[in-house]
């Protein structure tokens, strides 16, 4: 192997900062070795990963039936691009439109692509569909929204460290508060033009805000009512993690393959990515019905890798996973569980706030400014005892490990994470 073996995190560390640029602010732990909800770093100190690659790795890290199927189709053929066919693709799409009850998918690598993808089918749709005249449309997306970084969804973010001088920015986005119908509502009334809604059932980046529990509903009533699509970005809450497959399905307690339509907001646009490789290969998709994907005809959209027959192959075998070893159950279970314990210990504490989130996507607020260092210092102390969680914004800490979780570990995580809060009591 061309690579030199790296013998300390010091040396790693230094290596990216001298020839990496730099576009993210680590947690100083390099990890050489992950297994179900552990990770190990190069000097062998095991931790608990309480972040999953932002929900990608729902299904634990490595996990032996995901890594086969990607190696047996590895091993056989790994790419023809969309010049060609493939004999994984159909079979892909035909389990993964039964898995989610759409008629027709599109594959994409990574998560903003598959954003991107969504705006650009909600924007034909418009067009051809809804009679909305050319360049006139607009797509209404929510305050504190994180959807990816591409040059078009950094145009409507809320977030100037991602925004500012990446302008000119792309236009025809109309921004209202999240967790707020009548906001919708007023926005769509108020323009002949809008497409499509854009919107995480919960903002994860904004710090697990967790919105009423029928903002979906209404939000999905409201675009029906005034014809306009309803686009779920599901790419960290989805497939599991909320504990239910979308968590648009809000708090059905079927085992998350159900259509119950009191809890189900079926999304005319569904967004995923993260875990629908188990965080093992970049893949995602988007997700809609004939009359609504139909408006994509051949050539008008594409990319070389999107629909691989090696992510074709490792997406089945990830939903499989999930569905085998019924993870959604597993993260309501034990969410409901770790949202109990955390109350118990917030209730005399000065430090944390509260406890908040659905399933296994949760988060603390920490009783400090967002300018404050107390979260990073919380997250470095966590690290010392043996559990990764990063700060989402300067004062929340995001709890999101992966689901196949036992109860014995997520009590044993528990433990680390009060015992480590009480060094910060006032
Ligand atoms: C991670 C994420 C994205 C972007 O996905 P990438 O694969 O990083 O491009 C988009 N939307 C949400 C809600 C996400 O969590």
């Amino acid at each position: 192997m061309p690579l030199a073996e790296i013998k300390s995190s010091e040396e790693a560390i230094n290596l990216e900062d001298k020839h990496g640029a730099h576009n993210y602010h680590p947690l100083p732990a390099v990890l050489s070795k992950g297994e179900g909800v552990h990770v190990w770093d190069v000097e062998g100190k095991k931790y608990y990963d309480f972040l999953s690659a932002y929900s990608a790795v729902n299904q634990g890290h490595c996990h032996p039936k995901i890594v086969n199927a990607m190696y047996e189709q590895a091993s056989k053929l790994a790419l023809t691009s969309r010049a060609f066919h493939n004999d994984v693709l159909g079979a892909y799409e035909k389990y993964a439109t039964d898995y989610f009850k759409f008629d027709k998918l599109l594959p994409m690598n990574t998560g903003a692509e598959a954003v991107e993808t969504a705006i650009k089918i909600a924007r034909k749709w418009a067009y051809e569909k809804k009679g909305v005249k050319e360049t006139d449309a607009q797509i209404i997306v929510c305050e504190n929204n994180f959807h990816g970084r591409t040059t078009t969804i950094i145009s409507f973010s809320n977030d100037e460290g991602a925004r500012k001088n990446f302008g000119p920015y792309t236009p025809g986005f109309i921004k209202v508060a999240y967790d707020d119908p009548d906001a919708l509502e007023k926005a769509i009334t108020e323009n002949d033009n809008i497409a499509g809604f854009l919107v995480e059932p919960i903002q994860g980046e904004a710090g697990v805000f967790t919105p009423a529990n029928d903002y979906m509903k209404r939000a999905k009533e409201i675009c029906n009512k005034h014809n306009v699509l309803f686009m779920a970005d599901e790419i960290q809450t989805g497939i599991a993690r909320t504990g239910a497959l979308l968590a648009v399905c809000g708090n059905c307690t079927c085992e998350g393959h159900c259509e119950r339509q009191e809890t189900y907001t079926r999304p005319d646009i569904l967004i995923l990515g993260k875990a629908l490789s188990g965080g093992n290969y970049p893949v995602s998709a988007v997700l809609a019905d004939d009359e609504v994907m139909n408006v994509i005809q051949p050539g008008q959209h594409g990319s070389t890798f999107g629909g691989n027959p090696v992510a074709a192959a490792t997406a089945v075998a990830a939903l499989d996973v999930v569905r085998d070893e019924k993870l959604a159950l597993n993260a309501r279970k034990l969410g409901n569980l770790f949202r109990r314990l955390m109350d118990d210990y917030i209730k005399d504490s000065t430090i944390v706030e509260l406890v908040r989130g659905r399933g296994l996507l949760n988060a603390i607020v920490i009783n400090d400014s967002e300018e404050s260092s107390t979260a990073w210092d919380i997250c470095m102390a966590l690290k010392e005892n043996g559990l990764l969680a990063k700060p989402t914004h300067g004062n929340i800490i995001r709890f999101a490990p992966p689901l196949v979780m036992d109860e014995e570990q997520l009590r044993d995580c528990v433990d680390i994470i009060t015992s480590t809060l009480k060094q910060f009591e006032k």
